[in-house]
């Protein structure tokens, strides 16, 4: 009996081993990815994105997304032009991320881009040498990093814009179908892009709001326009200083709450090229800035900072800058967001998004703060400026009406990847997205 049951016992480890054994033989082969970091240095804000895709399937729409994501401590790079080594230094702890979430084997071959916005195009226009100063801090860290680095630019407002258009259009894999393409919709803090495909014979008024792109076989003719100044930090200076050209020691803004006040320096207003303005001759250094609530009286102040008259063209959005008529869907994203998302605006008509608003600005200002104890009390603070300078932005501005508001999504990310220039760029400068249509395989022999 016990000879039986050695032989079965035996049996049964050979049949396991056999199992097991083909098991393995079966087992796909592990999955090799391919890495790309692009950072993001806003007016605000840096972010460093790192993006993963499969390594044999670079040309594929939609196989690239996004891995990590870190959001640099402290303000944008811009701001450190009084000491441009901090610059650089405030990359270290997200650069020190991307180390541990790209594998080792990886680090010598993975592309590391900087692109520099609005902030850093403001800061071209005051300071030349200050400039190039914060961003060769920045490069001497990122030379110094395992990756691949490819270098650390401003990128122009025109790229800002087509490249998040990219984006949109590539995460929605939309791009190989040819037709049908979403619009991008983009606020930063120092600038405002838009930027929607047009027939070509649109495309024609204005050369420089016009970018072409050659994708997966298909011809796109784009109306793209960035605003610089328009972006929700600066517009506010701008709104702050048309309220204090009278000079007086305190401004009574219906664009805060009521209950709002604080004390502002001349200078924090006045001292960007944004401002074209003098500061008033008979102030003093500063004034106390203090709340009214009044969303009506606001949107007065917000039309202010628009200028429609002295269009050139057939069509113009605001400044005389040309537009064609819109088309199509859109996809609205950034501060855009943050904004609409907290004012829970996101998803109804416009003309409840009004009266949403008009409540907000009108709620006291120790209300506001008791019923949103976690959130920064600066953008507490601004929601009112900002939602009343977007809803103004995309109807007066951009010409969005009651029927077509719907076609504006606000979105943050798209199938797990955030909307924004950078994966566009990313894909743009590693000839990631062909120009023609990759070869169909051949059909197979009958
Ligand atoms: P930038 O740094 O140029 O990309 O601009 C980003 C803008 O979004 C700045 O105006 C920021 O203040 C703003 N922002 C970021 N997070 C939030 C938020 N949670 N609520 C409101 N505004 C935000």
């Amino acid at each position: 009996k016990a000879v039986v049951i050695f032989i079965a016992v035996l049996g049964i480890i050979a049949i396991v081993a056999l199992v097991t054994t083909a098991v393995l033989q079966n087992k796909p082969l592990q999955q090799k990815f391919k890495y790309g970091i692009v950072l993001d240095a806003g007016s605000s804000h840096t972010a460093v994105y790192i993006y993963e895709w499969p390594a044999e399937k670079e040309n594929d729409t939609g196989r690239v997304k996004q891995k990590h994501f870190c959001q640099v401590k402290g303000p944008g790079i811009s701001s450190y032009s009084l000491s441009p080594e901090q610059a650089g230094h405030s990359l270290r702890l997200c650069i020190q991320e991307a180390v541990l979430n790209v594998p080792r084997r990886r680090h010598h071959e993975t592309p590391l881009y900087l692109g520099a916005t609005a902030g850093m195009r403001l800061l071209r226009m005051e300071n030349q040498s200050l400039c190039d100063q914060v961003l060769g801090s920045v490069e001497k860290v990122l030379q110094s990093t395992p990756f691949d680095y490819q270098g650390a630019r401003i990128i122009s407002g025109q790229e800002e814009g087509a490249f998040g258009w990219v984006t949109v259009n590539y995460l929605s894999d939309r791009l190989k179908q040819g037709s049908g393409t979403t619009g991008a919709l983009d606020l930063g803090g120092a600038s405002t892009q838009i930027t929607f495909a047009t027939n070509q014979d649109e495309t024609g008024e204005s050369a420089e709001n016009t970018v072409t792109f050659r994708l997966y076989g298909n011809d796109y003719f784009l109306y793209t326009h960035s605003f610089l100044c328009y972006g929700k930090d600066q517009v506010l200076k701008l709104a702050l200083a048309q309220q204090t050209q009278a000079g007086a020691s305190t401004l009574l803004d219906p664009c805060f709450n009521q209950g709002y006040s604080t004390n502002l320096s001349y200078s924090s207003v006045y001292s960007s090229p944004c401002i074209t303005t003098q500061k008033p001759l008979a102030a003093g250094e500063g004034f106390t800035h203090r709340g009214t609530g009044n969303a009506l009286q606001c949107q007065e102040v917000v039309r202010r900072i628009f200028n429609f008259s002295g269009c050139t063209f057939s069509h113009c959005s605001f400044n005389g800058v040309y537009q064609p008529p819109l088309q199509g869907q859109f996809g609205a994203f950034s501060a855009y967001y943050f904004v609409m998302n907290f004012l829970n605006l996101t998803s109804d008509t416009l003309e409840n998004n009004m009266e949403k608003m008009a409540r907000y600005c009108s709620t006291p200002w120790t209300q506001i703060k008791q019923q949103f104890p976690n959130v920064k009390e600066k953008y507490l603070a601004e929601y009112c400026f900002s939602g009343t300078y977007i809803l103004f932005l995309l109807t007066h501005g951009y010409n969005f009406t009651s029927d077509t508001w719907s076609n504006i999504k606000f979105i943050k990310k798209i199938s797990g990847s955030d909307a924004g220039w950078t994966l566009g760029y990313m894909l743009n400068l590693t000839n990631m997205i062909p120009a023609e249509a990759p070869d169909t395989p051949p059909l197979p022999h009958a």
